[in-house]
């Protein structure tokens, strides 16, 4: 029972060095993944705004078509007019003209409100872009800040990690169990004795438990935390 405690009390200590340097982490992963979604969204806006950009001025470019066509149909009613034989082609190349001009008056207002909601777009656009930009540059930052810090702990990650895996390999499956139990809502699992007090939430542990836990032959828990405890010579009277 001594090896079978003492192993989940290795795997603690390493575990909070693990620990330790994912603190050093802080949010930044969690601000990455919040900027990048936030960049989607964003980029979603701008290519919405360029798309109707670009409608507009294909239905603008349309009008200009449609405008020229009507004018030279005109102007050739118009020449027509000195030639006419009689009154009733002269009303039908007349009523021809007026229903031109009148399109054209249409089809150029049409222009104007087309002119107008490209200019809003173009506006909400740059004002679009200009937040995808900043959040990018932000994102970038966050990014380079993430990596100087996985840089410089690198090597101690991958160490802890090895002495990690061996130090499983110690444990029993029915104490690993309760010490990840316990580890999901509590860093500290195992909590070795400090001047009779469980290290964990500091109360006292009473003396015949003292007496118990130097034998290292149950698993004891601390009656108010519920962590595991565990009689460490050394660290005993720190
Ligand atoms: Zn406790």
């Amino acid at each position: 029972m001594e090896t079978r405690l003492k192993a989940l009390y290795e795997l603690q200590k390493i575990d909070s060095k693990i620990d330790d340097i994912e603190d050093l982490r802080g949010n930044l992963p969690e601000t990455i993944s919040s900027l990048q979604e936030k960049i989607l969204e964003a980029e979603v806006k701008t290519s919405g705004l360029d798309e109707a950009i670009k409608t507009t001025l294909v239905r603008r470019n349309q009008i200009d078509d449609e405008i020229a066509l009507l004018k030279s149909k005109a102007e050739k009613s118009k020449t027509q007019l000195y030639s006419v034989k009689n009154n009733k082609e002269y009303d039908a190349l007349m009523s021809g003209i007026d229903h031109a001009e009148l399109k054209i008056l249409e089809l150029s207002e049409e222009m104007d409100r087309l002119a107008d909601a490209q200019k809003k777009h173009r506006e909400n656009f740059e004002e679009a872009d200009k937040v995808v930009k900043a959040l990018q540059e932000e994102l970038e930052e966050k990014k380079l800040e993430l990596k100087e810090i996985l840089k410089s702990t690198e090597t101690e990650q991958l160490q802890l990690n090895h002495q990690r895996e061996k130090a499983l390999v110690k444990t029993n499956k029915n104490d690993l169990a309760i010490y990840n139990k316990i580890r999901t809502n509590k860093k500290m699992a195992v909590a070795p004795l400090r001047k009779g007090a469980c290290n964990g939430c500091h109360n006292k542990v009473p003396p015949q438990r003292i007496v118990e836990l130097r034998k290292y032959d149950k698993m004891h828990l601390c009656e108010f935390c519920g962590r595991i405890l565990i009689y460490d010579e050394e660290f005993s009277n720190i």
